[in-house]
């Protein structure tokens, strides 16, 4: 009798016309070994966890392709810093295929590391174990916060090394997305001209991501709307919890709304709208504060590519889509405002709120307070007047004693209870976020001693951001100044 394969391949991805991908197989590895395997999350996609463990190793390295798999390199273009590069595509990704998850949503299981595929350029298709470790960690950490974002399925070493500064242990790892199709898989078929396939993408895209607009009377500047309320939503929640991407790169924003490739990205300890963290990042392109701005940057270029389809007209399609680049700022700032509201636990709305939030940025900013810590502490004084918590996060606690003054006025004003206030700022300010110098301790102790007890320790503390966990209590501290971690490479 045939064997069921553990993953029911369904694949729409593969079937478009030639030029969107590359076929390629994933090249065998050495020594595969199975560092984790997501049982919940293989669940949540409808797989056979049970068949899947037998052969994690071989299967999570690509050594064994299961039945109905259909690998493929996408091809995708996109501004890097702000330069346009007509070709870039998955140099060391390949997509094994789709899978209808639980809840009937279509979602793409793709190995990261894989080997060289035609896209490769002059890389080596390959991954090494740090970044596969990160990616793992901030992304699962992502998800448990309640962001959109690409999943981690399996991480695995390879047993080969790889090349870079220095030589590393290889590692792939397996990764989960609504699709990855990005703002360069548009711009790639644009910048050649070719809007018939352009048009296929798109249509693919609102099938796949926004079937609600399908019969919209203009279904692609409806596309673009729903793409910038997306990143718009999107965007405010990294700021929410001190998120900075790294990469903002229009080859690294996916039109399905979800966080994708985390390569240098980390969280801000101290709180200061210019922290970059990405040694690539000299001029501060991608820093926390210009994340919003970046991002209708890129909308901009995704608008770009679909004028053709807006309108016959350039001019009218132009004017159209600037609307809407224009309207993000304000959906942007909107999303933003309201979750600023629910951190500093107001539950009505009123006037002055923006200017009071602002206030307490500023001493934050000044007082160089842990920005996690601060938001999370000041929960406690919603609930208890005498908390003296929040304020030692300031490097002098008298300088935030009179934005506490004028935030308990506006208080007054909010019809919340101070318990109910105090639960509900739990549930939107994290005790627990991935801090870098934690992620670089728990690479670091896997690199060089193989000991992966730092990287479960994290994923398991992470998994439950809002709860307060006191066994893991150092994991909710600042590093000390000797830990800090400014710089993170890719
Ligand atoms: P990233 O900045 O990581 O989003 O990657 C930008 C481009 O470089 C993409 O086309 C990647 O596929 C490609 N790339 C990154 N690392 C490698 C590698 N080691 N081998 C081949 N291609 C790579
Ligand atoms: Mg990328
Ligand atoms: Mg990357």
């Amino acid at each position: 009798m045939l064997q069921a394969s553990p993953v029911l391949f369904d694949n729409s991805y593969a079937r478009l016309p030639p030029q969107f991908l590359a076929e390629q197989a994933p090249t065998p590895v050495a020594a595969p070994q199975l560092i984790k395997f997501n049982e919940a999350l293989a669940r949540e996609l409808g797989l056979n966890v049970e068949a899947l463990r037998q052969n994690a190793a071989a299967i999570f390295s690509g050594n064994q392709l299961l039945p109905g798999s259909q690998p493929i390199a996408m091809a995708y273009a996109g501004h890097q810093f702000g330069n346009f590069v007509p070709q870039l595509g998955d140099g060391r990704a390949i997509l094994l295929g789709e899978v209808k998850d639980r809840n009937g949503r279509r979602r793409d299981i793709q190995l990261k590391g894989s080997g060289p595929t035609p896209f490769s350029r002059r890389g080596d298709g390959r991954a090494a174990l740090g970044p596969v470790l990160r990616e793992y960690i901030v992304s699962e950490a992502m998800h448990a916060l309640g962001i959109p974002t690409t999943r981690a399925l399996a991480a695995v070493t390879t047993g080969e090394p790889v090349y870079r500064e220095e030589v590393l242990p290889g590692a792939i790892f397996t990764r989960v997305a609504a699709s990855h199709i990005r703002v360069g898989t548009f711009q790639f078929f644009a910048a050649r001209g070719d809007a018939e396939s352009t048009r296929t993408l798109a249509d693919h895209v609102i099938a796949r991501h926004y079937p609600e607009i399908g019969d919209r009377e203009n279904p692609y500047l409806a596309l673009l709307e729903a793409v910038a309320e997306r990143q718009a939503a999107l965007i405010a929640r990294w700021l929410h919890v001190g998120f900075i991407h790294g990469v903002m790169n229009t080859d690294n924003m996916s039109v399905s709304g979800e966080t994708i490739d985390f390569g240098p990205c980390a969280f801000m300890d101290a709180y200061d709208p210019a922290t970059v963290f990405s040694s690539i990042d000299r001029n501060g392109r991608y820093a926390y504060a210009n994340q919003p701005a970046i991002g209708q940057w890129n909308l901009a270029r995704f608008g770009e590519t679909l004028i053709p389809l807006i309108d016959p007209s350039v001019d009218k399609a132009i004017e159209l889509a600037n609307i809407v680049i224009k309207a993000y700022g304000e959906r942007f700032q909107a999303h933003w405002l309201s979750g600023m509201r629910a951190k500093i636990g107001l539950s009505s709305e009123e006037e002055g709120d923006l200017d009071l939030i602002q206030s307490l940025l500023a001493v934050m900013q000044q007082q160089s307070a842990d920005f996690t810590l601060a938001f999370r502490r000041l929960a406690d004084l919603a609930a208890d007047e005498g908390a003296t918590d929040f304020a030692a996060t300031f490097q002098d606690p008298q300088a935030v004693t009179s934005w506490l003054a004028e935030w308990r006025e506006r208080l007054a004003r909010d019809p919340q209870q101070p318990a109910a206030r105090a639960q509900a700022m739990r549930k939107v300010n994290p005790a627990f976020i991935p801090r870098n110098h934690r992620i670089e301790q728990a690479i670091e102790a896997a690199v060089e001693d193989g000991d992966f007890s730092l990287f479960e320790a994290l994923l398991k503390v992470l998994a439950k951001p809002y709860e307060d966990q006191p066994t893991f209590a150092p994991y909710a501290e600042p590093p000390l100044p000797a830990e800090r971690v400014l710089q993170t490479f890719c």
